[in-house]
């Protein structure tokens, strides 16, 4: 890997996150900036909730070009912008701040990230059915995407049941797609007939994900089925549990390396103007990833 060089025009990009250590960002970005001889540098940034204004407040402050932003601040974020984009803003998370001379633009490129990386699988959204694990952030970033893909249904579970209402009720709102919320034990009840008809499932918690890597959600393995397309965004590890599982049945399964892919990729452009080099940056993950790996598991 070329080691980037800091000069005195080196312009600051990077994430804020708490906890932060577990982050592959930024040697996708500083991989991409050395393959383009863009004067960039990506930085972690581990910011405790309480410090996420100061942290904002310093980006206009040092002049940072932008961030993407992580767990846990995607969602309380916005308050602190002064334009979100009006995908985010119906998403009601940030991934991506854009400084633009001192005004913060939010934007969300997790939806377009997750949509990129379908159209890696071969998938076309329109008229299918979607069982959606999940209601947090990136359950928001699919649920609009997909939403705004012409799918005919999408069927949210929720362990905050309320959480999932009103997730559904905005994608209905504001695509017109039929959207349900369904609680999250029914999973393996009622709702596993709901699972096996979906065209595609998508598991947007964080269960599985490092270092809960034996926790799995409760699909049994019945409820997967030859040729469906099951999604998990967990990209450490990669492949989880859950998505063993669903390979095990037939399933044709993507982890959430490509989302992270492609989501990084648009943040990219927002930042320099010019087009990802994803090869590079995608190479870059996976040496991250194995490294990362590596280093848990010596
Ligand atoms: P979030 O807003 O905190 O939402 C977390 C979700 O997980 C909620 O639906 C939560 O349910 C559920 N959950 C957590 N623990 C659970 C448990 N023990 N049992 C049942 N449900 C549980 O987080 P997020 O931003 O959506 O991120 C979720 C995951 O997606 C993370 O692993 C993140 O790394 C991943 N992600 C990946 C990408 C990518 O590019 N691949 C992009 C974005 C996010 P409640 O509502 O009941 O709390």
């Amino acid at each position: 890997m070329v080691k980037p060089v800091i000069t005195g025009r080196t312009k600051l990009v990077g994430i804020l996150g708490h906890p932060i250590t577990h982050t592959l960002s930024p040697a996708m970005h500083n991989a991409a900036f050395a393959a383009l001889g863009l004067d960039f540098a990506y930085l972690p940034f581990d910011v405790r909730p309480e410090e996420l204004k100061n942290a904002v407040a310093g980006i206009r402050a040092l002049s940072i070009v932008g961030v993407n932003v992580t767990v846990p601040h995607k969602e309380t974020v916005l308050d602190s912008l002064d334009v979100v984009t009006e995908a985010a803003g119906l998403i009601g998370a940030v991934n991506t701040i854009v400084n633009h001379d001192g005004r913060l633009t939010g934007y969300n490129t997790d939806a377009i990230g997750f949509l990129k990386a379908l159209e890696d699988t071969g998938f076309d959204p329109r008229g299918k059915e979607a069982a959606v694990l999940g209601a947090g952030g990136a359950a928001r970033a699919v649920g609009a995407a997909l939403g705004m893909s012409r799918i005919r249904r999408i069927t949210f579970f929720n362990r905050t049941l309320e959480r999932a209402k009103e997730l559904a009720q905005m994608v209905a709102g504001a695509t017109g797609v039929q959207s349900t919320a369904v609680p999250w034990e029914e999973m393996g009840k009622s709702g596993m007939s709901i699972i096996r008809s979906a065209d595609i499932v998508v598991q947007t918690t964080s269960i599985g994900m490092h270092p809960r890597e034996a926790e799995c959600p409760p699909v049994p393995a019945d409820a997967f089925r030859k040729d469906q397309v099951v999604v998990d965004l967990v990209y450490n590890p990669a492949p989880t549990r859950f998505l063993k599982r669903a390979a095990a049945a037939g399933a044709r399964t993507q982890d959430g390396v490509r989302m992270l892919l492609h989501q990084g990729a648009a943040a990219f452009e927002l930042w320099t103007g010019r087009p990802a080099p994803i090869t590079v940056m995608e190479n870059a993950l996976k040496t991250a990833q194995a490294a990362s790996q590596v280093a848990e598991h010596p």
